[in-house]
């Protein structure tokens, strides 16, 4: 399953110029179809990278990717069956990864100088782990469920209970690891509540799905702490002696699935609940990135797909369409294939909220924490003429001008400039 961690060790790849390559490809079902996704393969790599970088080190490097990463679809391909994979590579820093991810997100090739990693947010979004807790009137069964993985947990005994025995749900007996089965007499509800609670706070905040007869779910809902509860998604309805494990995984996930989607509905409301005469709601891509460019993001909400190039200041740090808006002027501009990833990356560095929607509003929204600096505001209503005149003051006051169009800066001279700063 793939974890925040994993995504926080990627995002620490950096390399000097768009050079890290991450290719997000579904693998077809049918092993003969294996024929065509080397061939789409191409394509996207082909693609990807076109005119980001003039330094023929960095194209060089970028074919060295590119090789990789089909080397990588040659060998393993087989096992990827019906999956959607992510190929991260990259000469230097060495970088060879591959993530099988649990959902299909859109294919696509980016070179850049970070690993691309809103496919794998969404997934991590869509496909959180989390806790399964079965419950009838003599036992309590916990699972945690990540990714494919479905593991039994191993309750404690809860105070006052009588030993935890083995036995019941036949399903699992050929499950594997550390069997235990609570059997608790009297106060069987609230001792399986008290031993839930144990065990999620020991594995860290995470969702709660529980399952059962119909009269045991809401007996054991009111022996839940309000911390417990707090994480539930939801619950079901099965015989625990009766239905499969394979069958309560299933409408477990349907659930979790059922959450999901009413959080994303939820996230979009919240953004657009703006009382009117209020200014903390950023819609469209030049509001969201005057509000990321002042740290100003609460709430980042973006699309499943689409990718819209632009430009960061490699000393200030400013996301831009064109590069040119800042008093750096472009003059330490480097091109980024997608500003929206890079929005994303610095709201969660601010510690915002990303989430991923099929259609935010405006194409990307965000919710701020205040409102924007008026300057800030003007930027973005009137960029061009202002650029203009902030271009003229920047050349007057000794600035070096770059000739329109060539925003994008030259890999060679970024590398070899002393001054210039990558994180
Ligand atoms: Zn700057």
């Amino acid at each position: 399953m793939i974890t925040h961690a994993e995504i926080e060790k990627l995002l620490g790849v950096r390399a000097a110029v768009p050079t890290v390559l991450s290719l997000y490809l579904r693998v077809p079902h049918d092993p003969p179809a294996l024929r065509s996704l080397s061939a789409r393969a191409d394509d996207l790599l082909a693609q990807a990278g076109r005119g980001a970088a003039d330094d023929p080190d960095a194209i060089k490097a970028q074919d060295a990717d590119r090789r990789i990463a089909r080397r990588m679809l040659e060998v393993h391909a087989r096992e990827w069956l019906d999956r959607t994979v992510a190929i991260f590579a990259c000469g230097e820093p060495r970088l060879a990864e591959t993530v099988v991810l649990p959902c299909a997100v859109q294919d696509r090739a980016v070179f850049a100088a970070r690993p691309h990693v809103r496919p794998m947010l969404l997934a991590v979004q869509r496909f959180p782990g989390y806790h399964l807790a079965i419950i009838d009137r003599q036992h309590a069964w916990v699972f945690r469920i990540a990714g494919e993985q479905m593991d039994r947990m191993t309750l404690p005994a809860a105070e006052g209970a009588r030993t935890p025995e083995f036995g019941g749900w036949y399903g699992l007996e050929t499950h594997r690891e550390n069997e235990r089965v609570l059997q608790l007499a009297r106060h069987h509800y609230r001792d399986a509540a008290s031993v839930l609670r144990r065990v999620m706070h020991a594995a860290g905040p995470e969702l709660l799905v529980l399952g059962g007869h119909r009269d045991a779910i809401p007996q054991f809902l009111a022996m839940l702490p309000d911390d417990v509860r707090y994480h539930l998604a939801g619950s079901f309805i099965a015989d625990p002696h009766t239905t499969t494990p394979a069958r309560v995984r299933d409408l477990a996930d349907q659930v979790i699935e059922r959450w999901v989607t009413a959080r994303e509905r939820r996230v979009v409301t919240q953004v657009l609940q703006e009382p009117p005469g209020g200014h903390l709601t950023a819609i469209g891509l030049h509001a969201c990135l005057a509000a990321v460019n002042q740290r100003a993001v609460r709430l980042l909400v973006v699309p499943e797909g689409g990718i819209a190039a632009g430009f960061t200041c490699q000393r200030c740090g400013r996301l831009s369409r064109t590069g040119t808006d800042c008093p750096d002027w472009g003059a330490a501009s480097l091109a980024v294939p997608d500003l929206i990833e890079d929005m994303v990356v610095t709201a969660l560095d601010d510690g915002a909220q990303v989430e991923t929607v099929r259609d935010p509003p405006g194409g990307v929204a965000a919710r701020l924490r205040f409102t924007l600096a008026p300057a800030e505001e003007r930027s973005v209503r009137r960029r061009s003429p202002k650029s203009g005149a902030q271009r003229a003051a920047a050349a007057s006051s000794g600035e070096q001008k770059r000739p329109s169009g060539s925003q994008k800066r030259p890999s060679g001279s970024q590398k070899g400039s002393p001054g210039s700063h990558t994180r």
